[in-house]
């Protein structure tokens, strides 16, 4: 029996999933499979596996001695949660315990073990019918997070295994339970999938008290960044509005790491009558959040958090000092002019949260804030429904979320700030109504959210590359992928295709389709598996600066700016810098009076600017648009990496900075995780030697091996024909290997201009009125 403190018992009599617990144990003691959904702070994540634990799971004389697993898709619901539940239960984190990737409290007393996704899915490459375990709880399913999806796959066939075994031997072997947790309703894709469950599974619907929640939007959708207007609207809350926590959503760490400090210094913590040892206390705790964690391949694995470790962060060059503190006089919804500002009569507690923030500084937002202050937390997604933060009256959402995205032809992925959807946002707004009415403030408006915002976020397996998918599962050893019960299935086809791929890269055998060792390694990189070959193969001749860079860049995706933008782009009209020639031909620009003449003269004289750039950058091979790309980063390093070069360059300079900081944690990661295989950090490099050259030609043809374009009359020819002469490439059709279509070489391709090659290796292939390859 549990002997808890009586202030918890009390506070656990207030959580709706304790009016349930008979119901919810019955349906679970009586069904393999149930699915329990209820609003965000109901207390699914902390009492649920209370609930078994005092049913008697994982007791060891009991019919079910194995352990309680919880999966979290995020590593900071694990860790805090597993400490929330042991203090509830008066048990020590040996007895309930967390395991994240690089941290684990298990011992061989644990009895309650809470573990990213990652963890368990790991642990079934080893041990397929999870006989450690009694009952397994899925929590947060409706995030439909690519690891979650993939387990409630796995985990449906385990079921079915353990209950073969069990009515074979009942001693041995005990049935498994699975518990999958929603904050949401939407579960049909798991309840209605066939393959997955063959009678659908229970869902037990936990009614939450949710007090009102006014919505206020922005009467207009601010071009500023949201990081401003988040501010701002901080300011107006604290200065305005009575007593209640503040919870803000961002998408980022740097973004929140930024408004924190700005908060910070605008809203002291203390106030001013606070004593010397108030300041210390508090500049300590602070202090926890500088503790950086390390980067290795290992973490940098597909969980959620990874989205938050600055791949593709968008820097916004958020610079509030710039920023106009006079009142706007614009009346605004959710705020009346009686609500004056007013000096605030309590300091701001203003508190980051993020997965890779430390432990001790995440867990600093479920303790009191300072008597007398008002809790301000920043926070990323992980507040929208993995952790509850008691006391919050206010939200402030910026409406935007960071997510991978996947372009299923160019095979490149990326990390976008976009809109989030509309089923998110609402439950960014719940968030106020927890513990009484609330107000969400929208930095956006009514018009953003009703027309361009989905209706539910797409799930994470459709926004990733398959062969990645498939490659990350073969490496778990589930071998027949295209029979694999997702809950949301890729097509067919594609699967058919990634399989095909990954032999061609030797990650899988053709034969078996089983995972090779390469493959296990290539899976180490959070990239596409191309691109961890091209790593992987990248150490001959010293060429590993070389591939890491052209890596980066083709993760980033083009810097350069499209010739159709040029004129967006006005290089033409900086006064500095350019050639003697140029200069000349600017002044003769200025000198034309007319202004449609000039104008004319001045896209002229940037589409030829434009194209020299191109050229010079060609210099390195003027048949590769690829080692163009190279020769790129390099020169940007070299020039000091400035805004100038890439404005004189027409690049992107967002784009080059990712691939500038995606180099350094590219470099990292081998470093650490590659045994003997030593990479200079140094981002400037020489430019590669011909027998260089060669050899990452080489590379680039065997990442890329799927991706060969052969001159359409040299393959209607056969191995003996000769083929015709060209002059130029113009018009000429090539035969791609995955479609009949003919394709044609890119006029924004360095090869455009040249006589064409007999064979391509290209990166991308896009439809426009033609098919056109653009590549190496
Ligand atoms: P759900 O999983 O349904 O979203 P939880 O079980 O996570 O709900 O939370 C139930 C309640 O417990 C919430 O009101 C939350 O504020 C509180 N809670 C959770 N973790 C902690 C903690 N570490 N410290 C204090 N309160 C907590
Ligand atoms: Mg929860």
């Amino acid at each position: 029996t549990v002997k808890r403190k009586p202030g918890i018992q009390q506070a656990r009599m207030q959580l709706p999933v304790c009016a349930e617990e008979q119901t919810i144990m019955e349906a679970i003691n009586n069904n393999a499979v149930v699915i329990i959904c209820g609003e965000t702070g109901s207390g699914k994540t902390t009492q649920v596996p209370q609930f078994l634990y005092e049913a008697g799971y994982s007791h060891p004389d009991s019919d079910n001695p194995g352990l309680i697993g919880i999966t979290q898709p995020r590593r900071v619901a694990a860790v805090s949660m597993s400490k929330r539940v042991a203090m509830e239960l008066g048990l020590t984190e040996h007895e309930v315990s967390y395991q994240i990737r690089y941290d684990a409290t298990v011992s061989p007393k644990t009895r309650v073990k809470f573990m990213t996704d990652g963890v368990l899915l790991r642990e079934l490459a080893q041990d397929f019918l999870l006989t450690k375990y009694s009952a397994i709880v899925i929590d947060e399913a409706h995030e439909r997070s690519l690891n979650t999806d993939i387990l409630i796959g796995v985990v449906s066939r385990v079921l079915r295994l353990r209950a073969e075994l069990s009515k074979e031997d009942q001693e041995k072997v005990k049935p498994l339970r699975v518990i999958i947790m929603s904050a949401t309703l939407r579960v049909s894709d798991f309840t209605l999938n066939k393959t997955l469950f063959d009678k659908p599974p229970p869902v037990l619907k936990v009614d939450a008290r949710q007090y009102p929640v006014s919505v206020h939007f922005n009467k207009r959708t601010p071009d500023i960044d949201h990081v401003t207007e988040a501010f701002k609207k901080i300011r107006k809350i604290h200065t305005r509005l009575p007593a209640g926590g503040i919870l803000v959503f961002l998408t980022g760490q740097n973004e929140i790491s930024v408004l924190c400090k700005k908060l910070r210094k605008k809203f002291p913590p203390l106030s001013p009558k606070a004593s010397a040892r108030q300041r210390a206390v508090e500049k300590e705790k602070e202090a926890l959040e500088e503790k950086k964690e390390v980067v290795t391949a290992k973490n940098a694995e597909v969980e959620a958090e990874d989205l938050e470790l600055g791949e593709g962060e968008i820097d916004k060059n958020v610079d509030l000092e710039d920023f106009d503190f006079d009142e706007d006089t614009e009346d605004e919804e959710g705020f009346t002019d009686e609500e004056e500002e007013q000096e605030p009569d309590a300091p701001l507690h203003v508190l980051p949260l993020y997965s890779l923030l430390p432990t001790a500084a995440q867990l600093r937002v479920f303790d009191d804030p300072p008597p007398g202050t008002r809790l301000c937390v920043v926070a990323t997604n992980v507040a929208e429904t993995s952790l509850t933060i008691p006391g919050v009256k206010y939200v402030v959402d910026c409406g935007k979320v960071k997510e991978r995205r996947y372009d299923s032809t160019t095979g490149v992925q990326s990390f976008e700030i976009g809109w989030t959807s509309k089923a998110s946002a609402d439950q960014r707004a719940g968030r106020a109504g927890r513990t009484g009415p609330g107000h969400c403030y929208r930095l956006f408006s009514s018009a953003v959210f009703d027309n361009e915002f989905e209706q539910f976020s797409t799930p994470e397996i459709n926004r990733m590359p398959i062969e990645g998918v498939v490659l990350s599962m073969k490496s778990m050893n589930i071998d027949t992928v295209t029979n694999f019960p997702f809950p949301t299935p890729p097509e067919r086809e594609h699967m058919a295709k990634a399989e095909r791929l990954l032999a061609y890269l030797g990650a899988i055998d053709s034969d078996t389709k089983r995972v090779t060792e390469l493959g296990r390694t290539m899976a180490m990189f959070p990239l596409s598996p191309r691109f961890s070959k091209m790593l992987l193969i990248g150490q001959q001749h010293d060429c590993l600066p070389y591939v890491i860079a052209i890596v980066s860049a083709l993760s980033v995706g083009d810097p350069f700016i499209k010739d159709y933008h040029l004129d967006d782009a006005r290089p033409g009209d900086s006064d500095d810098g350019g050639s003697d020639n140029e200069d000349v031909a600017r002044r003769e620009v200025k000198e034309i009076r007319r202004e449609e003449v000039a104008e004319k003269e001045r896209r002229k004289l940037a589409r030829r600017m434009y194209y020299k750039v191109q050229t010079k950058h060609a210099g390195l091979d003027p048949t590769s648009d690829i080692l163009k790309l190279l020769n790129v980063v390099g020169a940007y390093e070299f020039a000091g990496a400035t805004e100038k070069f890439c404005e004189d360059n027409f690049l992107r300079p967002k784009a080059m900075d990712e691939i500038h900081k995606l180099r350094g944690q590219l470099t990292n990661l081998i470093t650490t995780n590659l045994p003997g295989v030593d990479v200079l950090v140094d981002p400037r490099m020489c430019p590669p030697t011909p027998i260089q050259l060669r050899a990452l030609r080489q590379i680039l043809a065997a990442g890329f091996i799927d991706s060969v374009a052969l001159r359409a009359d040299l393959a209607s020819a056969g191995a003996a024909g000769k083929g015709r002469k060209f002059k130029s490439t113009r018009g000429v059709p090539y035969r791609v290997m995955w479609s009949d279509e003919d394709a044609y070489i890119h006029p924004g391709s360095v090869l455009y201009h040249d006589s064409p090659p007999e064979m391509v290796v290209y990166q991308e292939v896009f439809k426009a009125s033609r098919v056109w390859l653009k590549g190496e």
